[in-house]
């Protein structure tokens, strides 16, 4: 099968070829540096780097742009809460990401453009769009898209306009000055809560909005017109449907080719999210036990279009699987001399074949992950018969590591090397604390605290020397 993927706006799987013959150019929302990232933000970003790299598989080059939001409302207010600049508040939290990033096997897009760093091409694109008749300044100094300009906003999410005006009017009463409900902000005037985050610009003095940086850092770096925008499904309305409006207004270019979103990870079918409460860190999963490369296999295995449930068993499959694949690995090396088995040469071609094509068919990882399984069958039973030989290893490392490069966790990854740490004054605390609500008859308390060591894989005995402890897993 040859390649496609597929496009939001078109609703549809499309064969996909690059404006340039082998060359993509690709755009990723990044994100609001405002904290740790959750491995549902994780989602989309691995979903990103799966996406690249079936493409550098595939034979093309590809020049990856993911942005760093470093200024909007949640950065300015936390920055401000703890007394320190919007600068050094959030170069703490974009290094924690790169370093999560890295963690988690998610290769190095060749550019991480910060908002604050382009506030002057953000400038420059409202200026366009002012010019243009599609922008108009506000009572309050500030500048906003009038969406009524852009006949197709709403395209990409399949909202009509006419239904946004009534959706939309009662939950927006506070933006009195703009002209109709639907219109969004480019430029925000400065106010007092802003505090010293602010430009002096020809716009005024203010800050830009958030959908203006993505519109104006992918066209500097990638061109008016490139091959793919991604992000997570959240990000179709307003944030992708705001950019599209901007950027093809602004300077009468396609814009991005392709959409492609990835769905939500979920807890306990609500999404992932900071507001909600229900998220885990990469940092939380680690210090718990879990390895990045258990938690990659867990978000890179399900298609991307697919709701994924985050589960603590879910993590736990992970690492089965990845033991299975690691002992059929480490099993070539107990291969007998011999001639190349053409059975196992046959395996593998079909394996590979099957592979591709699923790959191909808008990165359906779950039967590209059928065909590695099933190739494993195969050579685990004809090694049995002693069928395999070392001769035959040559091609099956070969293909091992072009499916490493395509998923990222065919092999362990660096935290693996490192023993896990076990914080056993924290678990001496629990056993403890356990132990006075026992005293306490308080057993539900007890036995919380039994069940939330375990879900960390550390298991309580009660013998008569007193509580012990072991790691299960
Ligand atoms: P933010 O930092 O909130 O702008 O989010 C960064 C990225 O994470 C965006 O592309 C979101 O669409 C994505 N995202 C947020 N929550 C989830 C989730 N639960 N599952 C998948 N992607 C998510
Ligand atoms: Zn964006």
């Amino acid at each position: 099968m040859s390649l496609q993927f597929f496009d939001t706006r078109k609703r549809q799987k499309l064969p996909f070829e690059p404006i340039n013959p082998g060359e993509v150019r690709m755009y990723n929302c990044g994100p609001t540096v405002h904290d740790f990232a959750h491995v549902g933000n994780f989602r989309a970003y691995v979903f990103a780097d799966m996406l690249r790299r079936w493409l550098e598989v595939s034979g093309f080059t590809v020049t990856q742009i993911m942005n760093i939001t470093d200024v909007d409302d949640k950065t300015i207010r936390k920055s401000q809460e703890q007394k320190r600049s919007l600068n050094d508040y959030t170069e703490a939290y974009t290094t924690a990401f790169f370093d999560d990033l890295e963690k988690l096997n998610i290769q190095r897009a060749a550019l991480y453009p910060r908002a604050t760093e382009h506030v002057a091409e953000m400038v420059e694109l409202i200026k366009q769009l002012m010019d243009r008749g599609h922008a108009y300044r506000a009572d309050d100094g500030s500048i906003y898209f009038r969406v009524e300009s852009y006949p197709e906003y709403g395209l990409l999410s399949g909202k009509r306009l006419d239904d946004l005006r009534i959706g939309e009017r009662v939950s927006n009463d506070e933006y009195e000055s703009k002209d109709d409900v639907r219109d969004f902000a480019l430029w925000k005037a400065w106010d007092e809560a802003d505090g010293d985050v602010y430009w002096d610009t020809d716009l005024g003095k203010g800050r830009p909005g958030w959908h203006i940086e993505c519109s104006a850092m992918s066209s500097k770096y990638l061109g008016p017109e490139f091959d793919i925008h991604t992000g997570g499904v959240d990000n179709i309305f307003p944030h992708h449907e705001n950019e599209i409006a901007q950027s093809r207004c602004g300077t009468g270019a396609e814009f991005a080719h392709r959409w492609m979103h990835c769905e939500y990870l979920l807890v306990e079918n609500k999404k992932m999210s900071k507001s909600l409460g229900n998220f885990f860190t990469l940092r939380d999963l680690l210090e718990q036990g879990y390895k990045a490369r258990e938690i990659r296999y867990m978000l890179a295995s399900t298609h991307y279009r697919s709701k994924l449930n985050f589960t603590m068993e879910g993590l736990k499959g992970a690492r089965k699987s990845l033991q299975r694949l690691d002992e059929f690995k480490a099993s070539w090396e107990n291969f007998p001399a011999g001639e190349p088995s053409f059975e196992i040469g046959e395996a593998i071609d079909r394996a590979e074949a099957t592979f591709d094509s699923a790959m191909n068919d808008d990165l359906n990882v779950s039967q590209a992950l059928a065909a590695v399984y099933s190739l494993v069958r195969v050579i685990n039973s004809l090694a049995a018969e002693n069928l395999a030989t070392s001769s035959d290893r040559a091609k099956l490392e070969g293909l091992w590591d072009k499916w490493d490069h395509a998923l990222g966790f065919m092999m362990p990854l660096a935290d693996e090397m490192e023993e896990s740490e076990v914080d056993e004054d924290f678990i001496q605390a629990q056993i403890e604390a356990r132990l006075q609500a026992r005293k306490e008859k308080n057993w539900a308390e007890a036995d919380r605290i039994r069940d939330e060591l375990a879900e960390k894989g550390i298991q309580l005995k009660d013998g008569p020397g007193g509580t012990t402890w072991e790691i299960i897993r």
